[in-house]
């Protein structure tokens, strides 16, 4: 569904991407891991168009969404993203935050977006939440009425940036749990965490980035529990 074959984006004279590949099938749920600063920020907002690569290409399907005149946010409207933090526009209702793509991009009648935003709060457990501003809720809860707004779209593939890793411990779970049903129901999902139990739990497959290189992909089981690359293991050495 989407792939990228010699991604490479630098800013300045720093190399942050210098030739990743990432391949992404339909319903798969992909986990980028690696060290603070190895670029998985940078891979996701490239794939997602929010950042201009210097070289390589991204295909999602047939079309080259990384050619300069394709349109990024028509593109765009067919992703869906959250990020670490402050996903939320804070001068909008949650109600109206799950619902304004719908209603912008997609040109949805209020009503019909309404309705089913409200579908999707209920799924989330934010119901009685709907028309307060995201201030009031609670981090966990902030993170999973941004997760409601991403799907509201049904996007095509799903780009989740270390969502869980602003949140207070005892508030993961829920979020987790919730991107865990997603994905059991058949999402696209590429994301960038450092939940390795969820990672080795949900992904079907890991990829591990180091200073700007896929070093090593494979599924949970052998990237995550037998590493074959020493810069790999010691990545992960600091998780146990
Ligand atoms: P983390 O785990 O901390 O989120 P990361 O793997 O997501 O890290 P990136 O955010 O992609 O890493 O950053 C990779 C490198 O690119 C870092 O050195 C960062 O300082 C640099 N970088 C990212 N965005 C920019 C930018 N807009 N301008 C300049 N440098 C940037
Ligand atoms: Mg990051």
């Amino acid at each position: 569904l989407l792939r990228a074959t010699g991604i490479r984006k630098a800013f300045g004279q720093r190399e942050v991407l210098r030739g990743v590949g990432v391949d992404l099938a339909t319903h798969e749920v992909v986990a980028l891991i690696g060290a603070s600063g190895s670029g998985k920020s940078t891979l996701l907002r490239c794939l997602n168009l929010l950042e201009p690569i210097d070289d390589g290409q991204i295909f999602l399907g047939d079309e080259d969404i990384s050619d300069p005149r394709v349109d990024a946010n028509r593109v765009r409207a067919r992703f869906g993203a959250v990020f670490q933090a402050y996903n939320l526009f804070p001068h909008l209702s949650v109600l109206d935050n799950v619902t304004l793509a719908s209603r912008v991009v997609h040109r949805m009648p209020r009503a019909a977006a309404e309705d089913r935003a409200m579908g999707l709060l209920t799924r989330v457990g934010l119901l009685e939440h709907a028309r307060e501003h995201p201030d009031r809720l609670s981090g966990g809860q902030q993170q999973r009425a941004a997760i409601a707004r991403a799907i509201a779209t049904d996007p095509e593939v799903l780009f989740l940036d270390e969502i869980t890793s602003a949140l207070d411990p005892e508030l993961v779970g829920e979020v987790l749990e919730l991107v865990r049903s997603l994905a059991d129901e058949g999402a696209t999902i590429l994301m960038a965490t450092h939940e390795m139990a969820f990672a080795r739990d949900v992904a079907n497959r890991v990829l591990f980035l180091d200073e700007g290189v896929v070093v090593e992909e494979g599924p949970p089981a052998e990237v995550l529990a037998a590493p074959r690359e020493a810069r790999t293991r010691a990545f992960l050495s600091r998780f146990t």
